[in-house]
């Protein structure tokens, strides 16, 4: 991708085919990963699998920056990923955890703690924002925790938490392990797991790597690894890493058959994130985040989220007077792209719109079109052309 943007992707918008998919994920698929997933269906202890769910484990950990440590990949999603890295470093009866929570996921990370009796505090920011570095240091300072766990961008309130100054706080004040959800972030926002200090990063396919869901993605630390193999027992089965790792680093050898085709279609993608470059891969959600924000504010939209919050990966538009949150995403439907309501307090105030993974400028640019389109038909006044020129003048010639 140039300096300005251009599109890394060449793919056509055959609108008549499909929609635009733009909610929080799963993201468009580009051809290149549909294509590996239509590949055979091969054996999992086979040849093929030696070749690319070994590869996938190693960009998976290229992408979280994590030069030692292991990757997991298995057939799941998201929430599979929250449960294996808590139960996988967290003991029921031992460890303490701390959550940072910026409001859905948060609360999930909160409830799977209560499923398995691990004792836990929550610290909630207010909706579209984020725990401040300093609450936390303050945190630290009076208590002591084994896990500390955080949501990178909260796909409800689209706040990004400061997961860099997180984790250095981590580090100064406590020898706890560091957990980061990214399921919203991964492949599109830095998570340095090496330079940062981050024990695991916990994320899953269908956002920013633009795979079909279906895969639970986890890389853990050296020490998130140590701190695994020092507990004698986990409450899990499928989901202990220790049954794992002997196929991830063999695949010939056998646990539970891994989805094969999927493993074929994340190889591809994490091809492609690395053939792309992962920081020019991070400016170019950076600069589509912002080329849609200036293109909805121009049309009269405001915005959920705290902007000291705001995440490159997806956005929290909120409607100006008038615009009916169903009318408004079903007509928005109609002219090519699908984005989605809000959850909990947010619902009818806002829609969510994702923009990460493999999302080419012309997407970004057919978006805002057709939000000014389905303006014109709900009828609502505003300067024909002021989103699209406003995304311009962000994206560049
Ligand atoms: N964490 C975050 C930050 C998410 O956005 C999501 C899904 N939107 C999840 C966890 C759960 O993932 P899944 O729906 O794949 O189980």
């Amino acid at each position: 991708m140039g300096k300005n943007g251009e599109a890394f992707f060449v793919r056509n918008i055959s609108m008549a085919k499909e929609k635009l998919l733009l909610i929080p994920g799963p993201s468009p698929v580009h051809e290149r990963i549909l294509a590996a997933l239509a590949e055979p269906t091969v054996a999992h202890t086979g040849p093929e699998m030696q070749v690319e769910l070994k590869g996938a484990c190693e960009n998976l950990k290229r992408i979280a920056f994590c030069s030692n440590g292991e990757a997991f990949i298995i057939a799941g999603a998201g929430t599979l990923a929250m449960e294996m890295a808590l139960l996988n470093t967290a003991a029921a009866g031992k460890d303490r955890v701390l959550v940072l929570s910026q409001g859905y996921f948060g609360e999930r990370m909160g409830q799977i703690c209560r499923a398995f009796g691990i004792d836990h505090d929550i610290m909630e920011a207010e909706w579209g924002r984020a725990i401040l570095p300093d609450e936390l240091d303050e945190r630290l300072i009076k208590n002591t925790y084994d896990v500390i766990v955080s949501t990178h961008v909260d796909t409800a309130t689209g706040a990004c938490a400061p997961v860099e100054d997180y984790a250095r706080i981590v580090k100064k004040r406590s020898g706890a392990l560091f957990i980061v959800d990214g399921v919203c972030a991964t492949g599109g926002i830095p998570e340095k797991m090496d330079d940062w200090g981050i024990d695991v990063v916990l994320t899953a396919a269908q956002k920013c790597f633009g795979v079909p869901p279906g895969l639970a993605l986890c890389v853990f630390s050296e020490r998130a690894m140590a701190k695994r193999q020092g507990l004698a027992s986990i409450p899990a089965y499928y989901s202990d890493i220790l049954r794992w790792l002997p196929i991830m680093k063999d695949p010939a050898k056998y646990f539970s058959t891994p989805c094969v085709n999927e493993i074929r279609s994340f190889f591809e993608a994490t091809r492609i994130i690395l053939e792309e470059g992962l920081e020019p891969r991070f400016r170019r959600h950076n600069l589509f985040a912002r080329a849609v924000r200036e293109g909805l504010r121009a049309l009269g939209f405001g915005f959920f989220t705290d902007p000291e919050f705001y995440a490159s990966t997806l956005s929290v538009p909120a409607y100006p007077a008038g615009i009916e949150d169903k009318a408004f995403r079903a007509e928005l439907y109609e002219n090519g792209v699908v984005v989605a309501g809000g959850l909990a307090q947010t619902a009818g105030k806002v829609f969510r719109m994702g923009h990460m993974g493999n999302l080419t400028r012309d997407e970004v640019l057919f978006a805002l079109e057709s939000v000014e389109k389905t303006l014109v038909s709900l009828g609502y006044r505003f300067e024909p052309g002021a989103g699209l020129k406003a995304a311009g003048a962000v994206l560049g010639p």
